[in-house]
């Protein structure tokens, strides 16, 4: 049994690089080794993403359909009412879900939306469910708002790394993100940060960003790794797939730079093999989102992943962390 890693936040490329480009037999046995001695290496926590407010983002993210600057061709939806949000969330807990994301178009919340957004986010947890937001960059109010409806985790991603960021965004910084996930983290809500693999950056670029998330000031609690699902009429709808060994290093390097923190494996899922999933369970991945659609991608369906479970003998997380 390997003893559990005291989490580190003084890590450096150069150390990680040297982690990711080993035999992929060491990696994925350290990489195990401190998966076991922190996680049941057979349970995997179960999310369920739901689009709130879908379309006509004024931000111009090149992987997205939802980005009124890449000429798409999603019409532009109002908020969804409270209501409605409450019965989706309590048909994810039916199914098994502990945890509800919930996801809005925006580059921020207005304020007027504020009270809305914030019935669901109570209403939720009043099901017993744990709450997730991604809404875009939030003023030190907001944050407080949120946390005071109860919200439990807040998700906005990293992306890539700071040297390819301006490739992929232009409409924000990355100092934009590290700034709203550190009001987050200074508020007390918990962390999920993450990023998306095949946008045309490089190996290094995929080390960087994992270098990012583990040396801030705490490690985030759930860390979201994405592969890009092709969109069309998006810059990146002709991007070349990343190589399956690439993603399953990466979340090996990930389990063992954050060794505490929950790994999900999030879009892309759709497209890959049992076979491939099994290596990033193995690897660290100990979460994943359930269901049909991921905002506007395809996500493989409940069958699916109930059959892949009895096939890796996994179960689905069913108390609440
Ligand atoms: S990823 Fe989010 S912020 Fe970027 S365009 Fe899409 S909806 Fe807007």
């Amino acid at each position: 049994m390997t003893e559990p890693a005291t989490p580190r936040h003084d890590w450096t490329e150069a150390e990680a690089a040297a982690l990711y480009h080993q035999p992929l037999m060491d990696l994925l046995w350290q990489a195990q080794g401190q998966h076991r001695a922190r996680f049941d290496p057979n349970t995997v926590q179960l999310s369920r993403l739901l689009s709130i407010k879908t379309g006509g983002c004024p931000e111009d993210c090149s992987y997205c359909s939802q980005s009124a600057r890449n000429g798409s061709t999603l019409s532009a939806s109002r908020l969804m009412a409270v209501e409605r949000v409450l019965a989706e969330a309590r048909k994810a807990k039916a199914s098994g879900a502990t945890r509800y994301c919930m996801g809005a178009a925006w580059r921020s919340p207005k304020d007027r939306d504020m009270a809305e957004v914030e019935a669901m986010v109570s209403g939720v947890k009043a099901l017993g469910m744990e709450t997730c937001m991604t809404l875009g960059m939030l003023s030190d109010d907001q944050v407080l708002r949120l946390r005071e409806a109860g919200l439990d985790y807040y998700n906005h991603n990293i992306d890539t790394s700071e040297a390819y960021y301006p490739e992929v965004i232009t409409t924000r910084s990355f100092g934009d993100r590290l700034a709203t996930l550190a009001r987050v983290r200074e508020a007390g809500i918990k962390v999920c940060t993450g990023g998306i693999l095949g946008m045309g950056e490089t190996v290094a670029d995929r080390i960087s960003m994992l270098v990012t998330l583990a040396t801030l000031p705490a490690h985030p609690e759930s860390v979201p790794i994405n592969l890009l699902m092709p969109m069309e009429n998006t810059p990146l709808s002709k991007a070349a797939p990343v190589d399956p060994l690439d993603l399953v290093r990466l979340i090996a390097l990930a389990r063992i730079l954050m060794p505490t923190t929950e790994l999900r494996l999030s879009a892309g899922r759709s497209g890959m093999s049992d076979e491939t999933q099994a290596l990033c369970f193995f690897a660290g991945a100990n979460s994943i989102f359930m269901g049909e659609k991921l905002l506007t991608a395809g996500n493989p369906e409940e069958d699916r992943d109930r059959a892949l479970f009895a096939r890796l003998g996994l179960q689905a997380e069913t108390v609440q962390p």
